[in-house]
């Protein structure tokens, strides 16, 4: 079957589910060259295979409100491929979660993690839960109920959750209370844990300073680097939050953030005690970022994302598909000069055209924000060897592994005769390990 069926039959059998048949064709369609080069990966059908999710879980998520109502969600776990090690990938709380969703995420999350160098597969997983606006009970009795079916399908040597849009630490608090309670286990089955009950130093930090990492690596390879860069963040959580922190370490100033309200502009940059506030604001708060232009007195843009301001780099670190081509090409107007991302799949694909005409340093999500993943690995390595290491050490080990991978695709992708071009690259060079992996193992 050529590349184009085997996306056609992708279309075919998943009806409904745009961003998986985005996510697949994105990966697929770099692949020619290696396809071409290694005929044994047509013979053994790996491409068949391997859009194919090994297994898929979906349950019934019932709970109790503060008002005593009973509230029905649905629940879901895609264990996609575990042939260079177990599930590995986080849960999305959000209502727009349905299979086609967590179904792009977990393929993307199999590159993703081949990349990281640690044998970690690819799953993810979710539910169509909105914590938004929630009590911290309505929140605990819902990650009850959830991880009240999810255990029985998770094992620290099977598959290994983790945070990603809507759980952070507060709901992998619940999740894994719950499932010691049903266990009596202490496994290392969940990441992203608290410091003093398993977790590692740098867990939370991880996917912000690793997308930061990559840039810098990317922007080494033209002599330059973040110190006096102006850049453009979106979103407001995680990722975003840690993003600013690190770039700022590095010398840049950040100058946007945003939620899905819209976004803010603070052209003095969003450091010291209005980084400390943004912190505040939606970890304990969990209040909306136009708060943030209400209190130091900048620009709020209710309803639209930051990516008409100048700036030399660009951080897209809230969802998928926040990027279009329109604002893509208002970016390299407006002097963009290197773009990573923090969150998965935010450009669509006519923008990431629009980078790649503009020859930009363009770091897709796979490569430029594994760096979550790879201290996830991290934690379990910890766990299993029952010890924790220092902030410093594992910083070390992530900005390790951000090089290694930034090396990976640099190298695939110049070996394919595509230099300079990471998408080819991180696709390649991820899909390679794990095609070879389900050579050495036989066909299932
Ligand atoms: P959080 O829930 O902490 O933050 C998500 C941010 O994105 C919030 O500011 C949220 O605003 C905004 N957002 C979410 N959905 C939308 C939307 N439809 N339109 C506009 N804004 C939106 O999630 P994370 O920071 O953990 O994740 C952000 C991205 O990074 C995701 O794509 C995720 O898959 C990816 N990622 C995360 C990793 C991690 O370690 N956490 C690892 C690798 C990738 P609001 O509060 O208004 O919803």
């Amino acid at each position: 079957m050529s590349i184009a069926e085997v996306i056609e039959k992708v279309e075919v059998k998943n009806p409904g589910e745009p961003e998986f048949h985005q996510a697949v064709r994105e990966v697929l369609e770099s692949l020619e060259p290696v396809i071409n080069k290694h005929p044994e990966y047509a013979k053994a059908k790996i491409l068949e295979r391997i859009v194919e999710p090994e297994r898929q879980i979906i349950f019934r998520v019932p709970w109790m409100d503060d008002n005593g109502d009973i509230q029905v969600n649905r629940g879901m776990r895609i264990q996609f491929n575990s042939a260079i090690g177990p599930y590995k990938g986080g849960l999305r709380f959000h209502p727009s979660v349905y299979p086609g969703i967590i179904k792009f995420l977990g393929f993307e999350q199999i590159f993703k993690n081949a990349l990281t160098t640690l044998p970690m597969g690819g799953g993810k997983g979710g539910s169509d839960f909105d914590p938004k606006g929630k009590s911290d009970n309505e929140v605990m009795r819902f990650c009850q109920s959830f991880m009240s079916e999810l255990y029985r399908h998770i094992g620290q040597t099977t598959d290994v959750p983790a945070g990603d849009i809507g759980v952070g630490g507060r709901e992998i608090g619940y999740l894994y209370g719950q499932y010691r309670k049903i266990t009596n286990q202490f496994d290392s089955i969940l990441t992203g844990k608290a410091i003093n009950w398993g977790g590692s130093l740098v867990r939370p930090e991880a996917t912000g300073y690793g997308t930061v990492y990559f840039t810098q690596e990317m922007l080494k390879t033209k002599g330059d680097s973040m110190e006096g860069k102006t850049v453009l963040v979106s979103g407001s959580g995680n990722v975003a939050q840690y993003a600013v922190q690190k770039a700022n370490q590095l010398g840049a100033k950040c100058v946007t953030l945003s939620d899905s309200g819209g976004s803010i502009y603070d052209p003095d940059g969003i450091s010291g005690e209005k980084w400390d506030y943004v912190m505040d604001l939606k970890n304990v708060q969990r209040g909306r970022i136009h708060e943030y232009a209400e209190k130091y007195g900048v620009e709020y843009f209710e309803g639209e994302r930051p990516w008409k301001f100048e700036a030399d780099v660009a951080l897209p670190c809230a969802t998928q598909n926040e990027v279009n081509e329109a604002e893509a090409k208002m970016m390299m107007d407006n002097g963009v000069i290197a773009l990573a991302e923090g969150a998965n799949m935010p450009s669509i694909p006519e923008a990431i055209e629009v980078y790649q005409d503009a020859g930009i340093l363009y770091g897709p999500g796979k490569a430029a924000n594994a760096g979550g993943v790879a201290t996830s690995g991290l934690e379990m390595c910890q766990n299993h060897i029952g010890m924790s290491w220092t902030f410093e050490e594992t910083d070390a080990h992530l900005l390790r592994i951000m090089v290694s991978i930034h090396e990976q695709a640099s190298k695939a992708a110049e070996k394919y005769g595509y230099p300079g071009n990471y998408v080819m690259g991180a696709n390649i060079a991820g899909f390679i390990k794990v095609a070879d992996a389900m050579l050495d193992q036989g066909h299932w």
